[in-house]
Parts: C-alpha cells; structure tokens; sequence
C-alpha cells in the first residue's frame, strides 16, 4: 500500500482540489498519512497568488528532498500549470501536473509509488527523453503534462467528493477559474476561463458532503460567475436555492463573492433562511479609491461597491462582513489610501484581510510596479492602518452580538466555534465528539471576547 503525504498551499479551492486528488489515490488502494517522514510519495499542490507563493512551494519541494531523501515527490497545482519546466528542475521532483487534474495525480503517484521508468535531468536543463531503464541511484521519471489549453477547458469535478477529511466545514466547488483580468491575479492564467459544474452534480456532491459535514461552503474561483457558461439561465442564486431546498440538513456559506454579484435573490435568501444560508459575506473590496482600481481593472467603482454593501447590509442584518483590501499597489498615494480608509469605516465590515502588494510575474500590475513602485515599508503601515481600523470595527461587532443568541459549527478539539456570521468563539462544555452538528447557545463575555456554554441552555435547546 502506497503511503501519500499530500501539502497543500492556498486558497478553499486548492484545498477542496486536494481532497479531490486524495480521494482518488485511495480508490487506488493509497493510504493518506499526515507527515512526511512516513510517506513513499509526496503531492505538494501549489499556489501562485504572488512570487512569494511560488517560492513556498519550490522551498517546500527542497526541504522534502533534504529531509525525505530518496522519496518522490508530484508537484501540481496552479504554480505548476505556469512553472512546470522550473518544477520539473528540481531534484527529487517524479512528476508534474499542471493543473488540479486529481487522475493525472493519482497516475503520477502510482508512477512515481514504482518507480518503473527513471531518467535524468541534464543539469538546469529539461528533462531528457524517457530512456525506460531502471537507473540505479538514479532520478525518478519527470512526466510533464503541456496542459494549460486543456486546464481551460477541463470539465470541473466530474466525480463526486464525499468528505474533507478532519474538518469540520466542508467545501463544494461549484465552479473554477474565472472570466476578469484584474491586474494584480495569476489564479485565472492558472485555472482558465470560468466552468460552472451542472447543478445536479452539484447537489449530488452537497448530499454526499452533508452526512459528512454541518457546514459546507460554496467556493470556486469566481462564485458570482456561475451559470454564465451554462444553458437554463443559472446564477448562483438560483444555485443556492436548489441546495437550500434539495439539502435540507447543513448549513451553506458563500465563499467569496463579489459585491457586485450579489443579487437581490441572494440578499433575500440571506435574510430570509433562517441561517440555513449564513449570515455572512466576504466581498474583496481590493481598494476605496477609483483611480487604484482602475489601475487594478476592476470593473466596478468605489461607488458601486459601497451602495450595493450599504444595501445589503440594510436588508440583510446582522452580518459578517469582510473583504480583501490591497495596499501599496503601484502608485498608490496617500490620498488613495485615505480614500480606501474612509470607506472602509463608512461601511459596517465586521473584518478585513489586508495584503500589502507583492508583484507577481506575468502580470500588469508587475509592470506597473516596475514603474510606480511603491516603498514596502510604505505598503506596511498603510497595511498596519488598515487592519488596526478592521480590529476596531470588529471587536464594536463583537461586543454588539454580546447576549445575543448564535449556532456555532465546532473547530478542532470543539473547543472552538464558528457562528454564522463568521465570529470565532470560546466554546466551554464541547468535544471533538459533538463535531457532527451545529450547536445553539447564548454568546457571552465581555469587551468582544465571546465564548458559549454549551452546558448551559439558552433558549432554544
Ligand atoms: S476576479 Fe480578478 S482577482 Fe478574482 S480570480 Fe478573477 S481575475 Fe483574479
């Protein structure tokens, strides 16, 4: 039996991509372990939001090789579908997968697992034509996989995922890729044109998910897109919809999702489920200032996101509100952040994820930094400002849903909790063993810091 240690970096997708990949590996007999030093193959599943990311996983892939020597290692994933030829350098690399393909994962590591075919990377070259010896001390087979017109056109998740395994949440994909071309993103040259799965395969997967799972969440690349490639005039909120009806027992959560995707249907479900669809919504705001954003090729205004937020959060309260926020982006100015800061306290975010800009190859925004950078130190604080604002404007949150009733999802050993509207609280009184459900009670504290006591009844159990 093939023992897998699966890596991954990145985003819910990526993540659900992996259990995907592992899935298959055990239909295939393989048995996943959870540390490397046991493992007789590694599958490192990258990511490529920034440079920095593609340096994780090459430094990741070495540190294997250094610490598990002698023992394959299949790299894939969005850094591998742009930096193949760079993976397939590396020593102690078996195979490259250039995309999410969880068969070709599985092939490559019964490949890799035997071993059957080894040959040798010329030094800083590309791997030399497959020989079909056996090579004592020799490398392992480097298999590439040219299949980035094929990842744009690869169907998404033709077969179905029954669990994530450990977690508590579990995530259903909807759809991949994406059809923008924001400037500062490598994800949709990595994962192609936006491909929505067939609402029945999705509720098909969200049954299977449910028995595993209280919570799903609906994630993907760019979920405001789904149905656009499809026939029958499906949108995500009619996606939602089936799932609230058809899957009766979980509770769903939106992944990110763009402001300006979010329909009045969406906006109604949210208000009207009675926390089936939770209260919550991450919208990636990435910048308050008009002329950064264009910059940035968004295609809405400052303003069209801030009037569609102040008229969600009006029909559709309380709500977690979050949003992705850039600062330093090149040519940024005091003035843009200022306008970034103010609407950011205008608007009722309950919390922020702020990155300071890191440029990413093959990108324009790199270009633009090339000629407008602005200093890191710079992108730091005005980073610092950010998040100390969203830590404010959290904790008054916090404090405003003190007394107040909430059902939590358990984390970890169920000592922690995950309410609707995205607060994590104490938990006292809980197990790993209650991890199957959703739990109601009272939060209390005090000055934010929330916890519930499931020992304790509230009012509703
Ligand atoms: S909307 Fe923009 S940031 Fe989001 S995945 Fe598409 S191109 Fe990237």
């Amino acid at each position: 039996m093939v023992r897998v240690y699966f890596h991954t970096f990145g985003c819910k997708a990526n993540q659900y991509d992996t259990e995907r990949m592992r899935q298959e590996v055990e239909a295939r007999g393989g048995r996943p372990v959870t540390g490397w030093a046991e493992a007789d193959v590694c599958v490192v599943n990258t990511c490529t939001v920034t440079n920095q990311a593609d340096a994780e996983a090459r430094r990741l892939v070495r540190r294997l090789r250094r610490e598990n020597e002698g023992v394959p290692v299949v790299v894939a994933g969005c850094s591998a579908a742009l930096h193949g030829a760079d993976y397939a350098r590396l020593r102690g690399v078996a195979s490259v997968v250039e995309g999410h393909d969880p068969v070709a994962v599985a092939d490559a590591v019964s490949r890799a697992a035997s071993q059957a075919v080894w040959h040798a990377v010329p030094a800083g070259g590309v791997p030399a034509a497959v020989d079909g010896s056996a090579r004592p001390g020799g490398l392992v087979r480097i298999e590439l996989r040219r299949a980035l017109d094929r990842v744009h056109s690869e169907p998404v998740g033709a077969e179905l995922l029954r669990a994530r395994r450990g977690a508590t949440r579990g995530w259903l994909k909807v759809q991949d890729g994406c059809d923008r071309k924001c400037s500062f993103c490598a994800t949709r040259l990595a994962r192609g044109a936006s491909r929505s799965r067939p609402p029945d395969d999705v509720v098909a997967e969200a049954r299977l998910l449910a028995a595993a799972h209280p919570e799903l969440v609906v994630t993907g690349i760019h979920i405001g897109q789904y149905g656009e490639d499809l026939d029958g005039g499906w949108t995500l909120s009619r996606l939602v919809a089936l799932l609230l009806e058809r899957v009766p027992d979980v509770r769903l959560r939106l992944g990110s999702v763009e402001a300006t995707e979010v329909d009045d249907s969406l906006v109604e479900l949210l208000a009207t489920s009675g926390g089936r669809l939770a209260p919550h919504l991450h919208m990636p705001l990435q910048s308050g200032s008009d002329r950064v954003l264009r910059h940035m090729r968004r295609w809405h205004t400052r303003e069209m996101y801030r009037s569609r937020a102040l008229e969600i959060v009006r029909r559709a309260s309380p709500l977690g509100l979050g949003a992705d926020v850039i600062t330093g982006f090149p040519g940024e100015t005091e003035d843009d952040h200022s306008a970034t800061r103010e609407l950011i306290e205008e608007l009722p975010f309950t919390y922020l994820h702020v990155f300071p800009f890191s440029p990413r190859d093959d990108t324009a925004a790199a270009a633009l930094w090339r000629e407008r950078p602005v200093p890191q130190r710079v992108a730091g604080e005005r980073g610092r400002d950010l998040r100390d604002l969203a830590r404010t404007k959290g904790e008054r949150y916090r404090r405003s849903r003190e007394g107040e009733e909430a059902r939590i999802s358990l984390e970890g050993d169920g000592c922690l909790g995950l309410t609707g509207d995205y607060l994590r609280v104490d938990v006292r009184g809980g197990g790993d063993r209650d991890r199957g459900r959703l739990h109601e009670g009272v939060l209390r504290g005090h000055g934010g810091h929330l916890y519930i006591d499931l020992s304790q009844p509230s009012a509703s159990n």
